[in-house]
């Protein structure tokens, strides 16, 4: 193999090859129509019926491997084909041009200082050797391969509700073997601004910068119910408690990264009169001290750091900096309810940037939800906070999320399938994050979806890494799915 050293004697071997053959074709997102070309070369080649849309999305269809086969539904195939373009420090490498060169390391295949991109690349390889191969025994079928679903799910924004055909829907972009999802998350952005008027700097202050760092960030949807601390609300509520027993007035109050991200690290600068120093010492040393004891479990790392400096050139009018505590102490960065039947998340919010401007201060939040009504009103709770503070609030890129049907035939037709291959029950669940389906289900709500991929670890990461041995679990299950479809 030309990208994936030692890859020869993986199997399922097509499977294996097409994986080579991507990992050859520079695609992250918002530069896949490369990699779209390519598929929509290779259903052409097969002399298969195939279609790019406006989105620049593939569909290539197959008829059904035999006349008896032929009276089966017929099944769609779903994979994305762009990825997240991460590379180590100090790596040289161009994710425009360049290959991402793979090894077989043990039970895993891993990448050399880059993103794999098994997160989607696995699924759409297994796609293209189903779509090939002349001996896997399956109905009428349909591939569908979405570009930039990394990237706010651009490539399945533009779905038409008249492109795809298929009664069933199988999408490979989950991440853990033995795992079938039923359900996804949508979500809304809320980002609340603040104007506030510059004051000048009172006299007899001192500066201080403190810094909230260690916690364990992770995603906003994934991670939210494990308690991993917001560094951004830890500040605000060492900032209210201050408030109860001096005044003092904001600099500026920058933390976080992304909206979708649990913010690990945030600062503040303040000024305090000089004669409440030692009282605002001690605020803070005790305040250390209660969080890193809540914390003590799930952000083991906590740091709590204090540093005076010099007297900054402007500080927030006091008014402004109080509102601004008030709010983000009420804004919710939890989870709000759990689904009815599945024991995950159904409902919740991840408050994720703030960032301080020469005249705004500007928040990030991201509500999440399995029921789209409930992200609304999830979203509505955030930016209510913000309303009463006196921000204006914006909510903007709001998809929606993937119902869980519990009685869907694809679903007991999967966990028969995965039951009579591997002997034991599958994990039916949903995930408290997006998957393409959300959108697709809002444009095609007759189709009948599951999701279920192979074990990646650390997606979207320079660890990105994908189980071999999950690679043909997920491979044969997905077979013996379009061999037993009614
Ligand atoms: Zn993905």
């Amino acid at each position: 193999m030309k990208n994936l050293k030692n890859g020869e004697k993986l199997k399922p071997q097509l499977l294996w090859k097409n994986f080579d053959m991507i990992l050859g074709i520079p695609h992250p997102s918002n530069y896949s129509g490369m990699l779209a070309d390519v598929i929509y070369g290779f259903g052409k080649n097969l002399g298969l019926e195939t279609i790019k849309d406006g989105g620049g999305n593939i569909v290539i269809r197959k008829p059904a491997s035999s006349p008896e086969m032929a009276k089966k539904e017929m099944v769609t195939l779903q994979a994305h084909i762009d990825m997240v373009p991460q590379k180590a420090e100090g790596k040289i490498h161009d994710f425009t041009k360049d290959a991402i060169m793979a090894y077989v390391d043990g039970a895993f295949v891993k990448a050399d200082g880059t993103t794999l991109g098994a997160d989607n690349a696995i699924g759409a390889a297994a796609i293209m050797a189903v779509i090939e191969s002349k001996d896997i025994e399956h109905g009428q079928l349909e591939a569908f391969f979405t570009v930039d679903e990394e990237n706010g799910m651009n490539g399945v924004n533009y779905l038409k509700n008249d492109l795809l055909k298929g009664k069933y829907l199988i999408n490979t972009d989950s991440e853990e073997d033995g795992e079938i999802f039923i359900g996804c998350a949508g979500g809304v952005n809320v980002e609340a601004t603040f104007e506030y008027k510059k004051t000048e700097i009172p006299q007899n202050h001192n500066s201080y910068r403190i810094t909230v760092s260690g916690l364990k960030g992770g995603h906003s949807g994934i991670n939210i119910h494990e308690g991993r601390g917001n560094s951004i609300k830890i500040i605000a509520r060492l900032l209210s408690s201050t408030q109860n027993e001096m005044d003092f007035y904001i600099s500026e109050f920058n933390g976080g990264t992304l909206r979708n991200v649990i913010p690990s690290k945030a600062e503040v600068v303040l000024l305090v009169k000089k004669e409440d120093d030692k009282k605002f010492r001690d605020i803070v040393s005790d305040f250390s001290v209660t969080i890193k004891k809540e914390y003590k479990f799930s952000a083991p790392h906590l740091l709590i750091t204090m540093n005076e400096e010099a007297i900054p050139s402007y500080v927030l009018n006091k008014e402004a900096g109080y509102k601004i505590i008030s709010a983000l102490n009420c804004c919710s960065n939890e989870v709000f309810r759990m689904d009815d039947n599945l024991h995950i998340v159904q409902t919740s919010s991840n408050l994720g940037v703030i960032n301080t401007t020469d005249s705004t201060i500007e928040i990030k939040c991201l509500a999440r939800s399995l029921v789209d009504s409930a992200r609304d009103y999830a979203g509505n709770i955030v930016g209510t906070a913000f309303k009463l503070a006196g921000a204006k609030v914006v909510y903007s890129g709001a998809y929606p999320g993937w119902i869980p049907n519990v009685s869907s035939i694809l679903l007991q037709v999967t966990k028969d399938s995965y039951k009579e291959l591997f002997n034991k029950e599958p994990k039916v669940t949903a995930m408290h994050a997006g998957l393409e389906c959300g959108l697709i289900t809002a444009k095609y709500p007759k189709m009948d979806m599951i999701s279920f991929g192979p074990t990646i670890k650390d997606a979207h990461s320079v660890n990105e890494q994908v189980n071999i041995k999950s690679v043909k679990n997920f491979f044969e299950l997905l077979c013996e799915v379009l061999k037993n479809i009614r």
